[in-house]
């Protein structure tokens, strides 16, 4: 079996709640999809997506999905999408780092893979736990009472983790207020809940030692993400009394293996564009697993195609280890696939159609951007 053509598309995705606001002032009204289109010669095709979190989140953005793809590409045409280690090399030979760009491709080729073999790809991906999966809100910095009707109003739709996002400025309120957020964010809380604080990289240690003193004792929540390099991380770790998550310093595997050495964390936020797929994410699932270590399995952002590969991932990740997989399709008002995976009594099922279990609205993709034969 071997790819004959990649086409590639671009969507742009509005943010479900309007604006959404992260540490350090930064602001997000929509986001640019890039979307692959794999076939091979016997008329098999499979789907991938890469959607950064704007340019500012990691270092990840749309036109660099693009321009990544555009060089892997022609490289991949009469090579075996089935064999996706071996597909790996050959992204490894042509293009450096740019995990973000060879997640489209090397989701695209699981998805052939699980249509050439008739198995959904968490089958291939190791065998479903056959647990409805906890889904996470995503609920952005705001004001705490804002935060507060906005956690309850994912709760009332099945929401039971909730990833909160603090990490204010001095001068919007620092500290003071985001101890306020995250006490509003917890207040109503209910049993079975998971709380992620995420400061997405927005705290030096010594903000975060200051918040942390001005909260009362007993708050159950993990914090995600508190500073942006591994020297604050590490430092915050030494003297941090509540359990510390790794996401946005988390992207290569590598990034995992230093970080099980240096003990730096309880956890990790997966997310699938971040590592580089579903090749590499299939790895640190096994890696963290292996550390006892939680995941979250998500992806920065992105339609129903991103989310597919979130849920098939997840499915194969024993309960005692998965917190919470993210549904992004609930923060785009895009969607350019059907998924029968609905949020439903705690969560969600990936389903058992081949591949990914997708059926992509092509009038909603318009022409490709870019092809290659
Ligand atoms: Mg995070």
């Amino acid at each position: 079996m071997k790819i004959e053509r990649i086409d590639l598309f671009q969507a742009d995705l509005p943010y479900s709640g309007g604006i959404y606001t992260l540490s350090g002032g930064r602001e997000f009204h929509a986001f640019d999809a890039s979307i692959v289109r794999m076939e091979t010669a016997c008329g098999l095709e499979g789907w991938g997506e890469s959607t950064p979190f704007g340019s500012s989140y990691i270092a990840a953005h749309a036109l660099g999905v693009r321009a990544g793809i555009a060089e892997i590409a022609p490289h991949l045409i009469g090579e075996d999408p089935r064999q996706v280690e071996r597909l790996y090399d050959v992204m490894d030979t042509v293009l450096a780092g740019h995990l973000h760009a060879r997640t489209a491709l090397d989701v695209a080729a699981w998805d052939i893979l699980g249509k050439a073999t008739a198995l959904p790809c968490w089958m291939l991906l190791g065998g479903s736990t056959g647990r409805r999966m906890p889904v996470m809100s995503s609920i952005p910095a705001d004001t705490p009472e804002r935060m507060r009707q906005n956690v309850s109003r994912h709760r009332d739709r099945g929401y039971r983790g909730h990833s909160v996002k603090i990490g204010a400025l001095d001068r919007e309120g620092g500290p003071a207020l985001d101890a306020a957020r995250i006490e509003a964010s917890l207040a109503d809380r209910q049993p079975g809940e998971f709380y992620l604080v995420d400061a997405n990289g927005g705290l030096t240690p010594e903000t975060a030692l200051r918040l942390l003193t001005l909260l009362p004792t007993g708050l159950d929540f993990v914090l995600e993400a508190p500073c942006a390099s591994w020297r604050e991380t590490l430092s915050l770790r030494s003297r941090c009394r509540v359990p510390v998550i790794l996401d946005e310093l988390m992207q290569a595997d590598t990034d995992l293996a230093q970080a099980i050495a240096l003990d730096a964390c309880d956890g990790i936020g997966l997310k699938i564009s971040k590592a580089g797929g579903l090749t590499p994410g299939r790895r640190q699932r096994d890696m963290a697993r292996a550390a006892g270590l939680t995941l979250s399995v998500q992806d920065t952002v992105g339609s129903t195609i991103a989310f597919a590969a979130i849920a098939h991932l997840g499915q194969t990740v024993p309960e005692r280890h998965l917190r919470c997989i993210l549904d992004c399709r609930d923060m785009v008002t895009t969607q350019l696939a059907e998924f029968e995976a609905p949020v439903a009594d705690g969560g969600v099922l990936a389903p058992d159609a081949p591949g990914l279990g997708l059926t992509v609205n092509r009038a909603e993709l318009g022409d490709p951007v870019a092809s290659w034969t």
